[in-house]
């Protein structure tokens, strides 16, 4: 039976470091770090993270606003909002939530932000800082799976790691991370499904990652005798949570797993208000 890699027990640890950091600046730079959240449109789902981000920026220090807008919003327009925060001292640093509006591109947006404000990590300039591996502030969820193997003393040298999901916010630039730490990744994506061939790819993992979106698809025989299983999915079923993986199944065959809620989701926070403290140590270098 697989031991369970604690995300809300990760989080708390990170939480406390970047709150001892931040109170460390505080005293020298005279005004806090700020991260403003942009929402357009709202929807449920933004709710539910941007009331996490609020909570997690209260335990550490980092003063907390959201600027909404409305769901009619162009790019252009949200490209102006993002250039008076990008101009407003105050402001450290900024994301820009998702869902956005139909039509609203978030890389485009993002690419509007100053990457010395860019609280996800998701600039081209940070993205760009990953393939040199000299990246400071990075992709959140990326980082929080990091982090969690990190913290587990998983060493990666050499280890077959087998990602399935290549979106931009999670599995490119995680699939960089692993690169930089010299495992053999592998992505795989919808195409991998579509020609019969992931189940084969999951099987030959020692560390598996999954960032589909897809409730429990990745089952117990696509696992591993003692894989590592990390399930960055988050879904909702009727009225519960589920992630990408069926957990009974893994949690079987693996050596360790994360589970949903309370695994790779809390870290991610916290990986945030580490970006958020990077920022503002980066602005006030020197004073
Ligand atoms: P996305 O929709 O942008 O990308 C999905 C990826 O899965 C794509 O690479 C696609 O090709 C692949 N895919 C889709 N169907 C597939 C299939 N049947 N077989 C194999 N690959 C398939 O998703 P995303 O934004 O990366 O999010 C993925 C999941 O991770 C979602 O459940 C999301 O809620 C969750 N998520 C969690 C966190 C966190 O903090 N834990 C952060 C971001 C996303």
């Amino acid at each position: 039976m697989a031991e369970l890699i604690d995300g809300r027990e990760i989080a708390r640890q990170i939480n406390a470091a970047v709150k001892e950091n931040i109170l460390k600046i505080r005293s020298s730079a005279g005004r806090p770090p700020r991260l403003v959240s942009l929402i357009a449109g709202g929807g449920e789902d933004a709710e539910i993270y941007v009331n996490m981000q609020k909570r997690t920026a209260g335990l550490v220090g980092v003063e907390f606003s959201t600027r909404t807008l409305g769901a009619d919003i162009s790019q252009d327009g949200l490209a102006e909002e993002i250039e008076k925060l990008n101009s407003d001292r105050d402001v450290t640093a900024i994301i820009v939530q998702k869902p956005l509006p139909e039509g609203i591109d978030h890389a485009t947006a993002v690419s509007r932000i100053m990457p010395e404000k860019d609280a996800e990590g998701l600039h081209p300039h940070n993205l760009g800082r990953l393939l040199r591996r000299d990246a400071d502030i990075v992709p959140c969820t990326p980082g929080a799976v990091m982090k969690m193997l990190r913290v587990r003393g998983i060493d990666l040298y050499g280890k077959e790691v087998v990602i399935i999901g290549h979106s931009a916010i999670v599995g490119k630039p995680l699939s960089l991370m692993m690169l930089n730490e010299m495992a053999t990744t592998t992505v795989c994506h919808i195409a991998t499904a579509k020609k019969g061939k992931l189940q084969a790819h999951a099987k030959g993992a020692d560390v598996l990652v999954v960032a589909v979106g897809k409730p429990e698809m990745v089952r117990g025989d696509w696992i591993a005798e003692g894989a590592v299983v990390i399930d960055v999915g988050i879904n909702r079923v009727g009225d519960r949570i589920v992630g990408d993986v069926k957990f009974s199944e893994a949690a079987e065959k693996a050596s360790l797993i994360t589970p949903v809620p309370g695994g790779v989701g809390p870290v991610t926070v916290s990986i945030l208000m580490r970006n958020v403290l990077r920022a503002y140590r980066n602005q006030n270098v020197g004073v």
